[in-house]
């Protein structure tokens, strides 16, 4: 069931007081970000947002979508492609809410099928979403996209809140989820979230994951996230991402000499192999 207006905003001010001690994703440094400590992820109490565009380029059934950016992420991923504007916690305007409700309204009134939150990382702004979510006058077909290392708790806050989880399952071992992105216990975290999400049958929300092939990553990241998502959550649309470029410090190729090559026959051949494996029915879309 959707949340009421009144259900939103209660949870909306509860998040903002939260912030007081920030643990909204699992780096849980306790920060004051409303009296405006310097945090891991840089954020304080204000939600920015750097861009916004209609996309084409997501999954069929997502699209077309209006893509929403806030600025500010608690990862650091080498590859990210929009880094390192994504990382300015306020780049581009400050979100009022009342205001990007009722553009996304009329977006939805022109076609958009969905509005797809993202960032850098946008369950940081878990209290932007609510008070969005709150301002519309019908509900919104939000997606929240994220690299899912959030608490618990957020999920609990989001159910009713969010039609869809679009979540990337990135690193298949803490190992390479620490040299590429700067995230400890990732894999403990994610798995917990993405079972945590497909639990999540109250609020209607449905989940989706994502995992983007890295070179030279077949088989420490992409063969045991796609065994993990065969055994786990076989029947969770799972999108395998093809379009890896090597963007922003994997390009310069010094701590991950690996990453600073596109993908090439070899390597989509073999995750295919994997995939027919693993009895894996991935969808290959075109994402960024
Ligand atoms: S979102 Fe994460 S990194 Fe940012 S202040 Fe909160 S717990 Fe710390
Ligand atoms: S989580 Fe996403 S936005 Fe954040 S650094 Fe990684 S790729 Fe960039």
């Amino acid at each position: 069931m959707p949340l009421t207006r009144e259900q939103l905003l209660e949870r909306a001010y509860q998040t903002k007081s939260s912030l007081r001690s920030c643990t909204l994703c699992e780096r849980r440094c306790g920060v004051d970000r409303l009296a405006g400590q310097p945090a891991p992820c840089g954020l304080g109490a204000e939600t920015h947002c750097f861009k916004r565009h209609l996309s084409y380029a997501e999954e069929l059934d997502l699209i077309p979508s209006y893509m929403v950016y806030f600025a500010g992420c608690n990862f650091r991923c080498a590859f990210c492609v929009q880094a390192p504007t994504c990382f300015d916690p306020i780049r581009g305007e400050r979100v009022d809410p009342e205001a990007l409700a009722a553009e996304c309204g009329r977006q939805v009134d022109q076609g958009a099928t969905t509005i797809n939150l993202l960032g850098g990382e946008p369950s940081l702004h878990l209290h932007t979403i609510l008070e969005l979510a709150a301002a519309a006058p019908r509900p919104l077909p939000l997606i929240l996209n994220s690299n899912f290392y959030m608490t618990p708790e957020v999920l609990d806050l989001l159910d009713g809140a969010v039609g869809i989880y679009l979540a990337d399952f990135k690193f298949g071992n803490d190992t390479c989820a620490d040299r590429i992105a700067g995230v400890d216990r990732y894999v403990e975290v994610v798995t917990r979230n993405l079972l945590h999400a497909a639990r999540q049958r109250a609020g209607g929300a449905r989940l989706m994951v994502r995992h983007l092939l890295m070179p030279g990553h077949l088989e420490c990241c992409f063969k045991p996230v796609a065994a993990w998502m065969a055994e786990h959550l076989p029947d969770v649309p799972f999108n395998v991402m093809e379009g890896y470029v090597p963007a922003w410090r994997a390009a310069e190729g010094r701590r991950n000499p690996e990453l600073t090559r596109t993908l090439d026959a070899g390597d989509r051949a073999a995750a295919r192999e994997v995939l027919v494996r693993l009895q894996v029915s991935a969808r290959k879309e075109i994402c960024a």
